[in-house]
């Protein structure tokens, strides 16, 4: 099927916020957590990427995506090359990146655009849940905290949700966490380990932070990740 464009924003430089619809359905079915999978042909060949959808469902065809413009990657600036109407091959709903206990505890732990499935399911699962949940986000700057106000007002909204931002180059007027992701993770775990994490983001981060979690005796099925690389 295809997707097509309707808007989208800068959320900072080279990261960008993207709302499509699927002309050919009345409504997208989809889990909070899983991707859709566009395709393009270039340079002769089908170039295949997979996406998390950042929005949860809402019964309609629209569905958001945030993304980099990875740095001479193959489809990422294709789709930064997108304007409003403009359509692109995709197929999905797919994969198990979901909320898998939802009675349970749950820590949620992303890096840069690692944020855009948790967006899709703290949106769609803090205000019908009533579990503790934990999302750490590190970026690098201030500035590249992805949808920092949502998280922020979600938090205000639903005192059962804690957002712990993580900067590793703070401004000096930062009074936030620091540094990477992986300790403060340890932190909002304690010495709990009948819990639930959620890992998203590049491969360096989400296999330290696996490692981690098994070396605390945490079990593979408490583990849930996606990798992007
Ligand atoms: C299940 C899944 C969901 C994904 N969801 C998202 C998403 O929501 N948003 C998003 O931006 N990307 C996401 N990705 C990554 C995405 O599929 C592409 O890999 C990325 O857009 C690069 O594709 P490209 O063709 O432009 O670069 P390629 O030509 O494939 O070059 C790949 C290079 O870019 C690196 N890379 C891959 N992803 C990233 C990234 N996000 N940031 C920096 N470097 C990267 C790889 O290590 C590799 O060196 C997801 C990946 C998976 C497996």
């Amino acid at each position: 099927m295809k997707a097509r464009l309707v808007s989208f924003y800068d959320l900072c430089p080279e990261v960008r916020h993207f709302v499509f619809e699927a002309p050919d359905l009345a409504a997208l079915d989809f889990k909070p957590g899983q991707f859709v999978s566009f395709s393009a042909e270039i340079g002769g060949k089908k170039i295949l990427r997979p996406y998390s959808i950042a929005s949860p469902p809402d019964g309609s065809n629209r569905f958001d995506l945030c993304l980099n413009r990875v740095p001479g990657g193959l489809l990422s600036p294709v789709l930064f090359d997108m304007r409003p109407g403009d359509e692109i091959e995709m197929k999905g709903p797919l994969g198990y990146f979901t909320l898998r206990n939802p009675g349970r505890e749950a820590v949620f732990v992303a890096t840069g655009t690692g944020i855009a499935p948790f967006r899709s399911l703290l949106l769609a699962h803090v205000p019908e849940i009533s579990s503790p949940f934990t999302l750490v986000f590190g970026t690098r700057y201030e500035e590249t905290l992805l949808y920092r106000g949502e998280f922020e007002d979600l938090a205000r909204r639903h005192p059962h949700f804690r957002f712990l931002p993580v900067l590793s180059r703070p401004p000096a007027h930062w009074q936030g966490l620091t540094g990477h992701v992986q300790p403060h993770m340890l932190e909002a775990i304690g010495a709990r380990r009948d819990l639930d994490v959620y890992l998203c983001g590049l491969k360096l981060m989400v296999d330290d932070a696996r490692a981690l979690l098994k070396d605390l005796g945490f079990d593979r099925k408490q583990i849930i990740f996606e990798k992007y690389d």
